[in-house]
């Protein structure tokens, strides 16, 4: 498979060249196709193996044809840390540099006012901490029931951490109708029973 194969949005198309990737790695052959689809999918992987772009690149797909509305995210990726959030929201930028979809980057130890001015205006994508989007949802400044496609990366180390609630009232305040992309490097029987409650016939990838 060559990237060109998998009916991409061209502008994604140009990013992925200019970033220098030539193939896509496995769960990017196999997660891409059934993304673009509309299939929720469940990836078992572990980082390194290029799970980011295989979430990322079809979300900015999908995408590229509506526009971001204030208070409404249209897309929303949960990650555990703060520094995951924040390699995630640089891989955003650089696969989404030829489209005009734009994102808030929501972690803790950051003031407020600058993502809810960014929240106010409207965002294509929200990429957060599962903590700090609570909060701000809490205060009044966020609508969820816009949102098309939710991530969850990294859902083992969000159990570990003690999110699994959180993550749990997230998905039930988001449209049951989403498109959900879900991702862990193991499947404990709590993760398992999340993704059995919130994932409709997912297509499973393990890599
Ligand atoms: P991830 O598993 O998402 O953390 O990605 C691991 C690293 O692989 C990142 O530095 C990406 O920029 C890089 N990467 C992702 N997909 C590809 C690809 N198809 N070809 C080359 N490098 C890639």
């Amino acid at each position: 498979t060559s990237f060109s194969d998998l009916a991409l949005d061209p502008r994604v198309l140009k990013a992925v060249s200019e970033a220098g990737y030539e193939t896509p790695t496995p769960i990017q052959a196999q997660a891409i196709p059934h993304a673009l689809e509309g299939r929720d999918v469940l990836g078992i992987a572990q980082t390194g193996t290029g799970k980011t772009a295989s979430f990322t690149l079809p979300m900015i797909t999908l995408l590229s044809k509506g526009r971001a509305r204030a208070r409404m995210p249209r897309s929303l990726v949960l990650a555990p840390t703060r520094e995951l959030a924040a390699q995630v929201a640089e891989n955003f930028d650089i696969y989404a540099k030829h489209t005009k979809l734009t994102k808030a980057l929501l972690i803790g130890g950051v003031a407020f006012g600058e993502q809810d001015k960014l929240i106010d205006r409207g965002v294509d994508v929200l990429i957060a901490t599962p903590g700090r989007l609570l909060d701000h949802f809490e205060r009044g400044k966020l609508l969820l029931n816009g949102v098309q496609i939710m991530v969850v990366d990294e859902a083992d180390r969000m159990l570990d951490m003690g999110f699994i609630p959180d993550i749990e009232k997230i998905f039930s305040l988001t449209p049951f109708t989403r498109q959900t992309f879900f991702y862990s490097a193991t499947m404990a029987p709590e993760i398992e029973r999340i993704t059995n409650t919130f994932l409709s016939s997912a297509v499973k990838i393990e890599v």
